[in-house]
């Protein structure tokens, strides 16, 4: 480098020190805003988006921040909220969101952040503001935001402000350790955590689910729960793990998940059986219930040893397709939702030679395993019918596949567009079954049936994606086809 370059890079170093210097401003105290809102939320760089106007307190002029324009700016999960402001001192005043217009609050040197009204009793001015909760105040319930427990097959919801006003509680925990001469002492620090006992979990263990793929097997015992803001985060009581942004758990979890279709089909595999993957996309284990019930007759109502599965989170079909043919977390292979495509660890393709996988009209994860996609060219507006009898033709054509994967859509379409619980949608396992029964009948080996995720009722649609039992419970079976014996 010359000293030219050494000279420039001096000088913009050396402006950029300059730079930060005067954009310096007052430092505020900080408050923490917490509770039913969909992102963190910085309060400092947030008022300084905002135009401060003079009040009158006291005879005294104050520079101060209309709280309604502050708490507008609150991206808020529900559509009406209270609001509550604590004090260092735990005090705490509640207020609608809509009795806030013509408030204010101020920054003073001496009382910190305060709040101001002339409409509120006079209690209602509190000083040392530390903390902003935004808690729900509809009867509304989003199961994307706060944490979940399902247990019985029901999804118990917790939003933030819940868990923050009623459920946690402080403790101390040991922070360090400082020494002088020989005298140890301990630095305790005040921590506000969301205990397991103090929430509706009867089990000690359970399966805990976060919005980074973690699928982890935990007992309450060894954690707690603490608030990130808009987050939930669990932690180990040494410290020693802690699980971003966890979304819920699950008690009484069922013994498979559909990450076993890995180890299942390769069990076979290298045991010479081939293996038929029939994928049936978006099929939760209540609507297999639900065809039980209402189609006892059909081939799928009677295939024995039927069980229920968990998906992942998130249960959306390209995490779920992942999990199925990988073995392995989202976290570990990379396909969190439907944002992901490439994996970042082997799948049973690779591992197997004539595999075969039939599509839909496009490729869901990048694999490298040979693909037929199907276009729906009947215009029925479905494509599981061209699906199947490309399946049947390449089943008669090739006497060597050794894994085959048939990948059926229509069922969550239907799910999608009429709802969960619709008769039309579930009806349309008449078409399925058909398919099943034609495939499985010309297998000359094991076959394994399951499916990504589920799908709940959202008005008179459907949709799926959540932490909640109708997303997260699949039907899973293995059986053997027509010429395996
Ligand atoms: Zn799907
Ligand atoms: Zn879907």
């Amino acid at each position: 480098m010359n000293n030219r370059n050494i000279f420039l890079i001096m000088l913009v170093l050396f402006s950029l020190l300059l730079c930060s210097c005067s954009e310096a401003k007052v430092e505020y105290g900080n408050i923490l805003i917490s509770g039913d809102i969909k992102e963190n939320i910085d309060f400092n760089k947030l008022i300084t988006s905002l135009e401060t106007e003079d009040i009158e307190v006291n005879g005294e002029k104050v520079s101060a921040y209309d709280f309604e324009n502050i708490v507008n700016l609150f991206d808020s999960v529900y559509h009406q909220n209270n609001i509550y402001l604590v004090a260092l001192d735990g005090f705490s005043n509640k207020f609608s969101s809509n009795s806030i217009s013509d408030t204010y609050l101020f920054y003073n040197e001496v009382n910190g952040w305060c709040y101001y009204s002339e409409k509120h009793p006079v209690n209602s001015k509190i000083k040392n503001i530390k903390k902003i909760i935004v808690a729900n105040d509809t009867d509304e319930i989003n199961y994307e935001f706060g944490f979940n427990i399902i247990k019985n097959d029901e999804t118990i919801h917790y939003d933030i402000s819940e868990l923050l006003l009623n459920k946690s509680s402080i403790y101390f925990h040991l922070d360090g350790v400082t020494k002088k001469d020989n005298n140890e002492l301990g630095v305790m620090k005040k921590k506000e955590i969301i205990a397991f006992n103090d929430l509706d979990l009867d089990d000690i263990k359970f399966l805990l689910m976060s919005s980074e793929g973690n699928h982890e097997y935990l007992k309450s015992d060894k954690g707690y729960l603490v608030i990130d803001g808009s987050k939930v985060n669990y932690i180990d009581k040494k410290n020693s793990k802690v699980i971003n942004d966890v979304k819920g758990v699950m008690e009484n979890y069922p013994a498979i998940s559909i990450m076993d279709v890995y180890s299942d089909s390769l069990y076979y595999i290298e045991k010479d059986i081939p293996v038929m993957i029939l994928f049936i996309d978006g099929i939760s284990y209540f609507q297999y219930k639900t065809i039980l019930k209402k189609y006892p007759d059909l081939v799928i109502s009677n295939i024995d040893n039927v069980k229920k599965a968990t998906s992942v989170f998130k249960p959306v079909t390209n995490a779920g397709y992942a999990a199925m043919i990988t073995g392995k977390t989202p976290i570990e292979n990379g396909i969190l939702n439907r944002d992901y495509r490439k994996l970042l660890v082997p799948s049973i393709f690779d591992s197997t030679a004539n595999a075969l996988l039939i599509e839909g009209n496009i490729k869901i994860l990048d694999l490298s395993v040979e693909t037929i996609l199907n276009l729906d060219k009947n215009e029925n507006g479905y494509t599981d019918d061209e699906i199947f009898e490309s399946a049947i033709k390449e089943m008669d054509k090739r006497d060597n596949i050794s894994l085959f994967l048939v990948h059926f859509h229509g069922f969550d379409d239907n799910g999608h567009k009429y709802g969960a619980t619709d008769s039309k949608t579930i009806d349309y396992i008449k078409t399925i079954d058909k398919y099943v029964e034609e495939l499985s009948s010309g297998w000359n080996g094991k076959i394994i049936m399951t499916a990504d995720h589920g799908m709940h009722d959202l008005l008179d649609k459907g949709t799926h994606g959540e932490f909640r039992a109708e997303d997260l419970f699949v039907p899973y079976v293995i059986f053997d086809g027509g010429l395996y014996e």
